[in-house]
């Protein structure tokens, strides 16, 4: 290290771990840091610790939130006969965004990769196939990324869910193929909705 200032270092490795984040970025912001007033510096902090604390999965559909049940499972307006299958609470943002989708939604926190060792077991598809047996479910989206990993997920999940007898869709094209639900713009994740075709 150029510094010879330990802590310095260590603000620096820690900027740096972040994704997407270079070693230049890392020093930029550490460097901002000193010159913020220590009361920003110490609610910065409390920031990172309260959210790791405070958010948790929902237990029922694993999206990401500080209460017991997550705003949109908790939302009695949501139609409840139609869950979205995303891989990321990320992913659930950026459909909320579009503002299409009034159902409710099941994260899987992953997508099944045997390159990577993650298989079925270690994603909720367990859960999922609760919800389809044990609630009204008349249509069950899944809307994970267009890649290798999400089609294969999908097709995977699909057939567990069609013995149900519920209708299993699938969104139309519209996101790049390769491409991924985070990036894709508002309009095009609308119309990919609107789109969807039975899988
Ligand atoms: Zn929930």
């Amino acid at each position: 290290m150029a510094n010879n200032i330990p802590s310095l270092d260590r603000l620096i490795d820690s900027f740096a771990s972040l994704p997407g984040v270079g070693r230049k970025s890392a020093s930029r912001f550490a460097y901002h840091v000193l010159d913020m007033n220590e009361e920003d510096v110490i609610a910065f902090s409390e920031a990172l610790a309260e959210a790791k604390r405070n958010i948790h999965q929902c237990p029922i559909c694993h999206n990401l939130t500080d209460s017991d049940k997550c705003s949109i499972c908790e939302d009695e307006r949501r139609d409840r006969s139609v869950i979205c299958v995303v891989e990321s609470a990320r992913d659930v943002n950026s459909i909320e965004r579009t503002h299409e989708y009034k159902g409710l939604y099941h994260v899987l926190h992953g997508l099944i990769s045997p390159m990577d060792g993650i298989g079925p077991e270690q994603l909720y598809i367990k859960d999922l196939l609760h919800r389809v047996a044990d609630e009204d479910i008349k249509e069950v989206i899944m809307a994970t990324n267009p890649t290798v990993e999400g089609e294969s997920t999908a097709v995977y999940i699909g057939k567990l869910i069609k013995p149900f007898g519920v209708k299993v869709t699938r969104l139309a094209t519209g996101v790049p193929v390769g491409g991924n639900l985070e990036y894709a713009d508002d309009i095009t994740l609308y119309k990919a909705l609107e789109g969807r075709s039975e899988l």
